[in-house]
């Protein structure tokens, strides 16, 4: 039995697993704790109170956070998370539990347990994207994750989509990030609008620009119209450089499917020939 965490800016979740299903699952806020050994006590506290009356031992523990290196065991000054340090995680949570414990990038957790147990089961070579206030992304290139000299390769949402373009999160500017996102798309609505009363108005989650699109307001249509063209570019320049078999995409953007996904998959397709499954989580 192993226990899973998954680290979130707001809410982190916890699940022991066992032959790849879920057996119990928790969840804890990840703000309001004085610090982040505060928080690792409470993870901690968590996972115990899980196993009890399970009657099995926890063998290991498997963390995902963003800005976490695998190679390391830090989580490094995460502009999301409520701490502005570094914080070596697995370490503290291997001495409250008594358990090796590894810690990785959220995307890259993400890619291993797609190509393991989920839509890119068996594909040696596999491409996950995950869709939401950033662009995350995980490379499986010959039976491997990709982690590059300092544990921190495969972030396809850094790579530049427009140079000189938008602000991105990590400093730089016209990331892929910064317009397929969901900060990204909402930024796209604002552009696309004629007006600045309307943009005044402009929704403040893709859930709402779907909505307004499939109503046919120009500005919705035309704001998911340019984030079909961008994110095929993205994938095309991903598959130029590792030739994944298939690219998994996830996450709340990519519930969208005709609006997004269909014509995503087509586009991506027609730049090269790969099969895109999309997997609404
Ligand atoms: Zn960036």
């Amino acid at each position: 039995m192993i226990l899973g965490i998954d680290i979130g800016g707001t809410t982190s979740k916890l699940g022991l697993v066992r032959d790849g299903s879920v057996i119990a699952r928790a969840r804890i806020s990840t703000t309001g704790h004085a610090d982040d050994h505060a928080f690792a006590d409470s993870l901690a506290e968590e996972a115990k109170r899980l196993a009890v009356g399970l009657g099995q031992d926890m063998l290991s523990v498997a963390i995902g956070a963003p800005n976490a290196n695998q190679l390391t065991g830090i989580i490094e000054m995460a502009p999301n998370l409520p701490w502005k340090h570094d914080v070596p995680l697995a370490r503290m949570m291997s001495d409250r539990l008594g358990v090796p414990a590894t810690l990785g990038n959220d995307a890259n957790a993400a890619a291993l347990g797609e190509w393991r147990y989920g839509a890119g089961q068996g594909i040696d070579d596999l491409l996950v994207v995950t869709l939401g206030t950033g662009v995350g992304s995980g490379f499986i290139v010959n039976g491997r994750l990709v982690l590059g000299s300092a544990g921190n390769a495969g972030e396809l949402g850094h790579t530049i989509l427009i140079p000189g373009g938008r602000d991105c999160s990590c400093g730089r500017k016209g990331c892929l990030e910064a317009y397929v996102s969901i900060r990204g798309m909402i930024a796209t609505y604002r552009e696309a609008v004629c007006g600045e009363q309307q943009a005044a108005s402009a929704p403040s989650d893709v859930k709402r620009i779907a909505e307004r699109a499939r109503d046919g307001d120009a500005a919705a249509i035309e704001c998911f119209t340019r984030t079909t063209q961008w994110l095929p570019i993205g994938l095309a320049n991903a598959v130029c450089a590792t030739g994944p078999k298939r690219i998994v995409i996830f996450g709340g953007i990519a519930r969208n499917g005709e609006l997004l996904m269909i014509p995503c998959a087509s586009a991506s397709m027609q730049r090269c020939s790969i099969s895109i499954k999309a997997v609404l989580i």
